[in-house]
C-alpha cells in the first residue's frame, strides 16, 4: 500500500485526501520543512497517487500495478517532472528550471494531468525563481507543481503569495528509532542516540549513522580537550573529514553539518556534566572526555565554545565557503582555550 512508506504525516495524506475527494485541490504546493522529514517521498506518492490509471474512485492510494504507476515508479512518467540543483552546484541553475517548464507546456502525454516536483526550492536564485514564477502565475490546465524548500522564509514573496503552503513537522524519536532499526541498524541504544540527534528527520539520523563520522568524532573531541589545542593540525584534519565526503559541495556540507551537530551534542554533554547533572546513560564513554573538558574549561567557556559551534553551523548553512568557515571555526575553537 503506497502511502505506507509515509510515515509521521497521517493528518497530511488526509487532508490531500479530503482536498482531492472535493476537488479542491491548490495548483501549487509549497512543502516546507527541515531535511529528510519525507518531503520528497510524501510528493512523490501524492504524484503517483495523481496519475495512477488503476485507482480506484474512492480510495487515495496509488496501485503500485499499472503502468503510470510502474512508470512513476522508474522515473520514466511522461507527465511527471522533477527539478533539481545539481549537486555541484550552489544556486539552481536557470537551464535546469527553463527545461522543466518547457516539459510542463506541453500536452499531457497520459492525460491524467502533470505534476512537476521541484526539489532544493530554498536554492532557487533570482533568475531561476523569476522563470519559475511565470509558470506558477499561468499553470498548465491540469497541473500540480510542488515545490520542496526547507524553510518558507527563503522564498520570493511573489512565489509564496501563489503556493500554499504544508508544514512538514520533525517526527517523533520513537518513531524515527523504529525506521533506523528497519534500515539494519541492530544496537537499539545507538538507533536512539541518532534518532536523539536527529532532531526528528530519519534522514538525519540515517547520514548519522556513518560509522566513519563517529570514528572521527572520537579524534575531534579528543583534540579538543587536550592541552594546548593544536588548531592547525585540528583545521588540517577536519577539512581533509569533510572534503572526503565528495566532491559534491552538497556532500562536504552535509559532512560538517553533521561533525558541527556530534560537537555541539559533546560540549552540551559536558556542561550538563559541569552543571553537575547526572550522568548520561546514553553515553557512558564519553564520561571521562566530559571530566578532561571540565577541567580546561569552565561552564561560561563552555557556552563560548556552543557559540561558536552554532555560528559556524550557521556559516555552513549559509554556503559561507566551507573551507573558510571550518578554518575559522578551529581557529575559534583554540583561541577560546587558550583563556
Ligand atoms: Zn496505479
Amino acid at each position: 500500500l503506497s502511502w505506507q512508506r509515509v510515515l509521521g504525516h497521517d493528518n497530511l495524506v488526509r487532508s490531500f485526501e479530503q482536498a482531492v475527494g472535493r476537488g479542491r485541490l491548490a495548483h501549487a504546493y509549497l512543502f516546507a520543512g527541515p531535511s529528510g522529514v519525507g518531503k520528497r517521498l510524501f510528493a512523490e506518492e501524492l504524484a503517483k497517487t495523481l496519475l495512477c490509471e488503476g485507482r480506484l474512485p474512492d480510495r487515495f492510494e496509488a496501485c503500485d500495478q499499472c503502468p503510470a504507476c510502474i512508470q512513476v515508479a522508474a522515473g520514466t512518467h511522461p507527465d511527471l517532472f522533477r527539478a533539481a540543483r545539481p549537486a555541484e552546484k550552489l544556486e539552481f541553475p536557470i537551464e535546469v528550471m527553463r527545461e522543466l517548464c518547457r516539459g510542463l507546456g506541453m500536452k499531457a502525454a497520459r492525460g491524467r494531468g502533470k505534476v512537476a516536483i521541484v526539489d532544493d526550492a530554498d536554492d532557487l536564485n533570482e533568475e531561476s525563481a523569476n522563470c519559475f514564477l511565470k509558470t506558477l502565475e499561468e499553470p498548465p490546465p491540469g497541473s500540480l507543481l510542488l515545490l520542496i524548500a526547507r524553510s518558507a522564509d527563503r522564498q520570493l514573496a511573489t512565489i509564496l503569495s501563489r503556493c500554499q503552503v504544508i508544514h512538514f513537522k520533525p517526527l517523533p524519536e520513537e518513531l524515527v528509532a523504529q525506521l533506523v532499526i528497519a534500515h539494519e541498524i541492530e544496537d537499539r541504544s545507538f538507533a536512539q542516540r541518532l534518532a536523539r540527534l536527529s532532531n526528528g528527520s530519519p534522514g538525519q539520523a540515517l547520514a548519522l549513522a556513518d560509522p566513519a563520522l563517529w570514528q572521527f568524532r572520537r579524534q575531534f573531541i579528543e583534540s579538543l580537550v587536550k592541552v594546548p589545542f593544536d588548531s592547525v593540525a585540528v583545521s588540517k584534519t577536519l577539512t581533509q573529514f569533510v572534503e572526503e565526503a565528495g566532491k559534491e559541495s552538497a556532500a562536504q556540507r552535509q559532512r560538517a553539518a553533521l561533525v558541527l551537530g556530534l560537537v555541539l551534542e559533546f560540549i552540551n554533554g559536558c556542561l550538563a556534566h559541569a552543571l553537575g547533572a547526572p550522568p548520561s546513560v546514553m553515553e557512558p564513554e564519553d564520561q571521562p572526555l566530559f571530566e578532561q573538558m571540565a577541567a580546561r574549561a569552565d561552564p561560561e567557556q563552555l557556552l563560548s565554545i556552543l557559540d561558536r559551534c552554532l555560528e559556524a553551523e550557521h556559516h555552513v548553512d549559509r554556503r559561507v565557503q566551507l573551507v573558510l568557515a571550518l578554518e575559522a571555526w578551529a581557529d575559534a575553537l583554540g583561541q577560546l582555550q587558550a583563556n
